[in-house]
């Protein structure tokens, strides 16, 4: 098992093969570390988080939440995963259109 860089916790889950994997493939992860959580589940290997911003507007001195969705390729290895659970994706390299992140750890449901 690799050592991706960034310290998460080492998932535990099955390894399919799947060489975009970065503990047991080749994937190399670099760049930005972000967390969401899931709001997307059900397509093969990939995942879409949510990100909340909440940002001032200075014309109406009001703070506005806004959502942001983001593509992240999900490894076998990180097992078992449910809408709302909260992860940490990192980034890669393009691996299709949309997805240039990649699942790295999940935290499970908050409640
Ligand atoms: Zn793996």
């Amino acid at each position: 098992m690799r050592d991706i860089g960034i310290d998460v916790e080492v998932p535990t889950g099955e390894w399919d093969g799947d060489e975009n994997c970065p503990f047991h493939g080749s994937l190399r992860l670099r760049g930005q570390v972000l967390e969401g959580t899931i709001a997307k589940i059900g397509m093969q290997n990939t995942i879409v988080i949510e990100r909340n911003n909440v940002r001032f507007m200075q014309k109406y001195e009001r703070y506005e939440k806004r959502t942001s969705a983001l593509a992240a390729h999900l490894p076998s290895c990180i097992g078992e995963v449910s809408l709302g659970d909260r992860v940490k994706v990192m980034e890669c390299r393009p691996l299709s259109k949309t997805v240039t992140f990649c699942v790295v750890e999940n935290a499970g449901g908050v409640l």
